[in-house]
Order: C-alpha cells, then structure tokens, then sequence
C-alpha cells in the first residue's frame, strides 16, 4: 500500500529483522522503473532492459526471473550495499512525478520505533538521493529516449508475463553503452 507522504504525519523505519517478505524477492518484486540517470548506478550489477507497463514504455532492472530473490541477497542481507540501485537507497520511499509515496506493507515503517522517516511532507536525509532533483525533468529526459529507440526494440526475456526488449539499433550514447553491457547479467542465474 502506498501513502503520499503528504498524507501522514510522523513515520520511523525500524528494520528488517525477520522479515518474511521480502522487497528483494518475488512475488514482491522482480522489475523495477529506472531514468536515465539511475543507469551509472545500475548497469554493472544488474540487466537493464525495456518493456512495457500499463502500456507504456519503460526502462527497468530486472531484480530476479520472477522466482526467487535477487542475486545480491544473502542471508537476508544486501552484499552490495553500498551500491545497490538508488531505487533500493530510497526503499520505502518512491518518487512518483513531483510526489512522494511511502511503501507501507514494508514491516519496519511505523509511527514510534527507529530512525526517522518522515514527517509532513518531508523525509530524512538518509532516504534522500540524487536521484529525486529535478525529477519531472528526468522523467521527461528519460521518455524522450525511450521514444527513440522504441522501433528498435528486438525481444530477450519474458519476467512474470512482461515481455522485455534489447536495443538492436545504431544509435550510440553511453545510456546504450550501458544497457549493452549490463545484458551479461541475464546469462545464467539472475
Ligand atoms: S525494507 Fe521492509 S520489506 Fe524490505 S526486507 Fe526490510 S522490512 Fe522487509
Ligand atoms: S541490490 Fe540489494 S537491496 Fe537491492 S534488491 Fe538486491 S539485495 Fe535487495
């Protein structure tokens, strides 16, 4: 369940210990929404891919087949911390245009215990990251080069009934550089 920050008064984020599920692991999650600017921050540790959600066309990582947990989990914790993907940095807190929604099935946000969450509007510098400045103009940015390529588009994996896409075309800028390379991380176990 989502909350726009807006709308709730006071949030901690306690912490993960047991857990049971999972935002690391499907069914929870499996793909997860990307701008340009996510890609430095991505390609080396996972795929990133395109494909449509809601009809829309959409760059995504691919966190797991659709089965399972992400590679980096162990013993339920991240092994790669320090730089997993700004969408991971942020978890419970997704930008969604100029808003901010708080993932509320995850355990650890409530109203008393842990470090701070939220609080009318405005949330803890521990969940901030870059990636949320000028936001509307990344997405923007992000759109534009989703519409060049799009005719371009040839298919790879199917992930929980969404199908994704490689770039076959010859446009060259680092953000396909990016996604080239990152395609490794489809060979063998996701
Ligand atoms: S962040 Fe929330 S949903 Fe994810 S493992 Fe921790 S408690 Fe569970
Ligand atoms: S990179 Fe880390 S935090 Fe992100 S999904 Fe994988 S294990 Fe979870």
């Amino acid at each position: 369940l989502f909350v726009n920050i807006k709308d709730v008064k006071n949030l901690h984020f306690s912490n993960c210990e047991g857990c049971t599920e999972s935002c690391c692991s499907a069914p929870k999650v499996s793909l997860a929404p990307l701008i340009l600017d996510d890609f430095e921050e991505v390609y080396k540790n996972f795929a990133i891919q395109f494909g449509y959600i809601n009809h829309e066309l959409k760059a995504l990582f691919v966190i797991n087949s659709g089965e399972g947990s992400c590679k980096y989990l162990e013993d339920n914790k991240c092994s790669i911390y320090d730089s997993r993907p700004p969408t991971c940095k942020m978890f419970p807190i997704s930008p969604f245009y100029e808003e901010f929604y708080i993932n509320t099935s995850c355990q650890a946000v409530n109203v008393h215990n842990g470090e701070w969450l939220c609080s009318e509007g405005e949330f803890s510098d521990s969940f901030f990251h870059k990636r949320v400045e000028n936001f509307v103009e990344k997405l923007d940015n992000t759109k534009d080069f989703l519409f060049s390529i799009e005719d371009d588009l040839i298919p790879s994996i199917e992930v929980k009934g969404i199908q994704l896409y490689n770039y076959s075309g010859t446009i060259k800028n680092s953000y396909i550089d990016m996604h080239k390379s990152s395609i490794l991380h489809l060979e063998g176990d996701l």
